[in-house]
């Protein structure tokens, strides 16, 4: 699987806008680091998504079920 990495333009719904606005989208692998188990920290998929009006930046994590 190639580097997953890109940015594209997609409506959301902004909580600060209070209606759906563009976003740029990306896909960042950040490093965790919360000590959980015996993983000391891991890097996991978040989606970051950023309101183009007012640049409110909202992540997720990917791997939630
Ligand atoms: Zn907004």
């Amino acid at each position: 699987m190639a580097a997953v990495n890109w940015t594209d333009e997609l409506r959301e719904h902004c909580e600060e806008c209070d209606r759906r606005t563009p976003h740029e989208v990306s896909v960042e692998m950040r490093t965790e680091n919360q000590a959980r188990e015996n993983a000391a920290f891991s890097r996991e998929p978040y989606r970051v998504s950023m309101c183009t009006v007012c640049g409110t930046e909202t992540t997720q994590r990917m791997n939630n079920a």
